[in-house]
């Protein structure tokens, strides 16, 4: 209540402020925005409706109106040049009409989680995520898909690699710069392996931060991109032929201060805790596949000759793995799940892993099979469906409700493309997140 009093006190006092982009994301993981006028926010900032029966994921006629809650330590400011002057950018969840939170609403139902892990076991719970895109000429690559030879790319430079002027450079500074003045911790951006693929990386933090500046990541890298003339892509495999792109993600837990990952005897550096979060996550890992991948177009990606996991195991080097630890110290001890695809919608995502991570089935000792055998990920997303469907893992994390509307929608978006897809995408798998 401290931070949006003062949140509200800034709003009203500085005059450049014009308006408040109120946003929140659908069940497919598309970020939704509504701009307020600051002064008619400020009269009625706690009574916000919107009509939610054209949203994806939302969509029933008794849901028409929700209410939306904004999130006042979620507050961006979106730098001028590239959104336009005067405005600021506030997250919120989502209510139904009787106040209670709207259970289709994944950032709303991460945060529960996450408050409950932290008031009942005083976990708290980390994530960076080291998402990847392609950068290709003109801004509407991805509408033009069906009449185009297909993507194009705006730079031939290798990892690592690229003038100084190369326009994937240039497209990079811009974004960092984006980034800087919204308040990430920029770490570091680079080429990456493909042509015309990138990656710009920022600092971890609690979990429901991190997907929040994931959605703002994806966010301001199509606005620079567009401004330049040019379509950033986070399809997981715009390109036969090439690496696809991945949204790894990196876990860790921490108890008064501590990272709880870490353990400095233990194998790979990591703790008992640690190893059963991955345990348990492998053992759900087809259960939990089309969350994590949830698009036709995802499955394309999952092949470990291009650096992208289908195959359900841990490992500290192998890339083909779906989790690797990476090398860590006692503050950067982690666990990196590798099977995501940047389509995903992170809050789900996150939800998802933790939950598993924590409080997942444990894989059946006696069950040496599943141990000795290399088990894969589903490969297309009609068994990923199909095994979801069947999973009480996943209706109990989700909810009966949410756990079948989720599936119908992702039955719809498997409808939408052609059984025989040939080798180049179809702006049927483009889902314009
Ligand atoms: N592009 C690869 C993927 O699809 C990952 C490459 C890397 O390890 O950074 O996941
Ligand atoms: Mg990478
Ligand atoms: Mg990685």
């Amino acid at each position: 209540d401290k931070i949006r009093e003062e949140r509200l006190a800034y709003l009203e006092s500085e005059p450049r402020i014009k308006a408040v982009t109120v946003c929140f994301t659908d069940l497919e993981g598309r970020l939704h925005m509504l701009d307020y006028d600051k002064k008619f926010l400020l009269k009625s900032y706690d009574n916000l409706t919107f009509d939610g029966s054209s949203i994806r994921g939302f969509s029933d006629q008794e849901e028409s109106d929700l209410r939306l809650v904004i999130d006042w330590p979620a507050f961006y400011w979106l730098p001028s040049d590239i959104f336009g002057a005067g405005k600021v950018l506030v997250f919120c969840n989502v209510l139904g009409r009787d106040g209670t939170p709207y259970e289709g609403d994944m950032r709303g139902q991460l945060k529960a989680y996450l408050d409950h892990q932290f008031k009942k076991n005083g976990l708290t719970c980390y994530a960076a995520n080291e998402i990847e895109g392609f950068l290709f000429k003109g801004r509407d690559a991805e509408r033009r898909l069906s009449d185009a030879e297909g993507f194009e790319y705006v730079s031939i430079g290798g990892y690592y690699h690229s003038l100084p002027s190369d326009p994937l450079r240039l497209f990079m500074d811009a974004a960092a710069e984006a980034q800087r003045a919204m308040g990430f911790a920029n770490e570091k951006d680079h080429p990456e392996v493909a042509p015309s693929q990138f990656e710009m990386n920022f600092e971890y933090s609690e979990a429901l931060i991190a997907a929040d500046q994931y959605q703002l990541y994806k966010l301001l890298c199509r606005q620079v991109a567009a401004r330049m003339d040019m379509t950033a892509s986070f399809l997981p495999k715009p390109v036969v032929g090439v690496n696809g792109s991945g949204a790894h993600t990196n876990l860790s837990i921490s108890k008064k201060g501590k990272n709880i990952f870490f353990d400095k005897k233990g194998e790979d550096g990591i703790s008992d805790v640690a190893r059963d979060f991955i345990d348990r996550i492998l053992n759900s890992a087809p259960d939990i596949c089309l969350i994590l991948n949830a698009s036709v177009n995802a499955y394309r990606r999952l092949d470990p000759h291009y650096e992208a996991p289908n195959q359900i195991k841990v490992s500290p080097i192998d890339r083909g793995s779906m989790i690797r630890i990476p090398l860590g110290n006692e503050r950067s001890a982690r666990v990196e799940v590798r099977s995501v695809g940047p389509d995903a919608n992170i809050y789900q995502t996150l939800f998802a892993i933790f939950k598993t991570g924590l409080e997942g089935p444990q894989s059946d000792p006696v069950d040496e099979s599943k141990r000795t055998r290399t088990r894969y990920l589903p490969s297309n997303i009609h068994d990923a469906i199909r095994i979801y469907k069947g999973s009480a893992w996943t209706k109990e994390i989700f909810g009966e409700r949410v756990h079948e509307r989720f599936a119908e929608l992702k039955a719809a978006s498997a409808d939408r493309c052609p059984k025989a897809l040939g080798t180049r995408v179809k702006v049927a798998e483009v889902q314009y997140h």
